[in-house]
């Protein structure tokens, strides 16, 4: 087997689920977007649906269609990016709610879904999608008519609880929604741990639920072991690698692992990642390339057949930080090339 293993800890999961829940003064639903946030939103969405999550949170249309064919009838599946041209008839087909963005969706959906579900998105500051204020008070009263399932937006700087935009989005919010009889949502992970003001009647963690922070206390889900090639001696002096940016301070010993940057381990966390043998260190040394790494085994008491890059050792979050992003990122990159194993 030449290809890394990736496990994916289905309790982990839902236990990290139930935990935002009893966090959540409200109902808790789950943001699955980007295949669960590269880790199967088929089996996520299961899972999930399993420990009690009965609304679900895509980015596209397309996406929604998967999951509902995972999830059968039943569950609530909500679109962020609303109705897009084209989207008529897997919308209709799969029973998806759109959260419309604009006046122009909403007139486009009531004219080619008339009477179908949907909600609404309000820019609270963050400019990034949802209807401005100036907008959402001309289209107020037309849109209350049609009873919309939800009425949400989305925080800007939640993984910052001091941030001050975090209470200026949530007064904007109020502003906009005060006195309206229709369910509201303002949190995804990081609004959730600002507390109960910003919970309103249901929160939409995503990254909390696969491990990630800002959820500090989550149950890691993702493992990655990765198989290795080959193992050498070299002598001090000698390179390794690209660019030959690693030099060798002593005779070391070198272990080539079978996964690069094409399995989406960043070109960028470079000699800042390491690998594990256990609980055993081996630095990354020389230049990830695209289907390779070489790590400094020197000081393992015996040669590997595998190393781990993710896992108790060093969590996503790490991985990310090592190469200058976000675990969002992280995830969201895991290759195709992994043997994906399930575990509940
Ligand atoms: C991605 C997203 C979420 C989930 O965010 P996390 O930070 O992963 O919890 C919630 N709401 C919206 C609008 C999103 O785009």
């Amino acid at each position: 087997m030449s290809t890394g293993k990736l496990t994916i800890d289905l309790a982990a999961l839902a236990d990290n689920w139930r935990a935002l829940d009893s966090l959540s003064r409200c109902e808790t639903a789950a943001v699955i977007k980007a295949n669960g946030y590269g880790l199967g939103s088929a089996q996520v969405a299961k899972t999930l649906a399993q420990a009690g999550a009965r609304h679900f949170f895509v980015a596209i249309a397309e996406e929604g269609a998967a999951v509902r064919q995972a999830l059968g009838q039943g569950p609530r599946i909500s679109v962020f990016s609303g109705h897009m041209p084209g989207d008529r008839d897997l919308i209709a087909a799969h029973d998806l709610t759109p959260m419309l963005n604009s006046i122009d969706q909403m007139l486009h959906h009531v004219e080619a879904l008339p009477g179908h579900r949907f909600g609404i998105q309000l820019d609270s500051g963050m400019n990034r999608l949802g209807m401005e204020a100036a907008e959402w008070a001309a289209l107020r009263d037309i849109a209350l008519s049609q009873d919309p399932t939800l009425i949400m937006s989305h925080l800007a700087c939640a993984d910052e609880p001091d941030h001050d935009m975090n209470a200026r989005q949530l007064r904007n919010f109020v502003e906009m929604t005060d006195g309206i009889d229709v369910p509201r949502s303002l949190s995804a992970t990081g609004g959730i741990l600002l507390g109960r003001d910003f919970h309103f009647d249901l929160t939409r963690p995503g990254v909390g639920l696969y491990g990630g922070m800002p959820f500090a206390e989550a149950r890691p889900v993702v493992t990655l072991d990765l198989p290795v090639i080959q193992i050498r001696d070299i002598e001090a002096g000698e390179a390794v690698g690209y660019g030959n940016t690693w030099i060798a301070q002593r005779p070391s010993r070198i272990a080539t692992i079978a996964a690069g940057y094409a399995d989406g381990l960043l070109r960028a966390m470079g000699p800042k990642a390491q690998l594990f043998a256990g609980s055993s260190r081996c630095p990354v040394v020389g230049r990830v390339s695209m289907d390779l790494i070489t790590a400094d085994v020197t000081d393992l008491p015996q040669d590997p057949d595998t190393l781990s890059i993710m896992g108790p050792a060093q969590t996503v979050d790490d991985i990310a930080e090592a190469a200058g992003t976000i675990g969002y990122e992280i995830l969201t990159s895991l290759g195709g090339r992994y043997q994906r194993e399930y575990h509940s």
